[in-house]
């Protein structure tokens, strides 16, 4: 049993450095208390295996550095509270023993804490907000519940005469983008970003408010339960890129349709 912080968790950088990659077990062991091995585990894999996979189709490498980036402090902070507590629960000493007796595990067992603690051994509420691949651009001011970096909660939507879920348009472990355009944007420039999201392999889909007409286009997804505008946030005019591991890696709004190369270049499989 692995206790406290290791000073280099080894998820490693580079490929053509032959230095290797590590997710899971293999780059932080940690004592089983609350459960959070395998979780974290998972969370590596799913972020490693999109990079790894656009890289060995021509991406840029460097895309890699950014696994480590954001998984390396995640799981610094599962080994630390892991270490905390078993510490807490194996503590020896009489007062530590008390106080665990006599506050800690009363408080811990109350629904509020029980609620928050599951939100957070789940791990549902990692963000990778901040790092290199998570870009927020809000120059409208809209009040989102979501900013870039955070899990994609799933979404039922209606797309033509099926219902369908964010996470099934992930399943092929692509990228997508979820759009919506003001009445002002031209079809000639919908269908270029369109276009050149699809030569990164990124589908693009157009979000329609929750009572809108079922329209015939198969990339128009309407909001069917209005879950999308109360989970997200996002109304008005927005692009939103949602990464196969499903966290949010662009979010813009109004579209800037400039600035979209550029984040679509560092995942682009060129
Ligand atoms: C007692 C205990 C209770 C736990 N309870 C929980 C829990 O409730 N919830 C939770 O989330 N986590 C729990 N965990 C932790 C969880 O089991 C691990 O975090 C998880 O299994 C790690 O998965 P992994 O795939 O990274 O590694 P592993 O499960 O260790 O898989 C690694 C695999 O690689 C194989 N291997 C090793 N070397 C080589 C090699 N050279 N070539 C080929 N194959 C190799 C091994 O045989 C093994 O099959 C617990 C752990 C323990 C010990």
């Amino acid at each position: 049993m692995a206790f406290g912080v290791q000073d280099s968790l080894p998820f490693g950088r580079s490929v053509s450095r032959r230095e290797g990659l590590c997710g899971g077990d293999a780059a932080h062991v940690h004592s089983p208390t609350a459960g959070q091995g395998i979780v974290t585990g998972i969370q590596d894999a799913m972020n490693l295996a999109w990079k790894l996979g656009r890289v060995l189709r021509g991406a840029p490498e460097n895309l890699l550095d950014t696994y480590e980036d954001e998984r390396r402090p995640k799981a610094a902070e599962v080994l630390k509270e892991t270490d905390r507590t078993t510490r807490l629960l194996l503590a020896p000493d009489p007062i530590t023993k008390l106080v665990r007796d006599l506050i800690v595990l009363p408080i811990i067992r109350s629904e509020f804490v029980q609620r928050k603690l599951f939100a957070r051994l789940a791990q549902l509420d990692v963000n990778y907000r901040g790092n290199t691949l998570s870009r927020h651009f809000n120059s409208l001011s809209i009040n989102t519940v979501l900013k870039a970096g955070d899990r994609a909660p799933d979404i039922a939507f209606r797309q033509r005469d099926k219902i369908t879920t964010l996470f099934e348009l992930l399943r092929p472990f692509l990228p997508i983008a979820l759009v919506r355009f003001d009445g002002k944007t031209s079809q000639d420039q919908i269908d270029r970003i369109r276009a050149r999201l699809r030569g990164a392999e990124i589908n693009m889909y157009i979000v329609a408010e929750k009572d809108s007409d079922s329209p015939s286009d198969p990339d128009c997804l309407i909001d069917i339960y209005g879950d999308f505008a109360r989970l997200y946030g996002m109304t008005g005019e927005f692009f939103c890129l949602i990464r196969p591991d499903d966290h949010i890696g662009l979010f813009q709004s109004p579209v800037a349709e400039d600035a979209i190369p550029d984040y679509i270049a560092r995942i682009a499989p060129y």
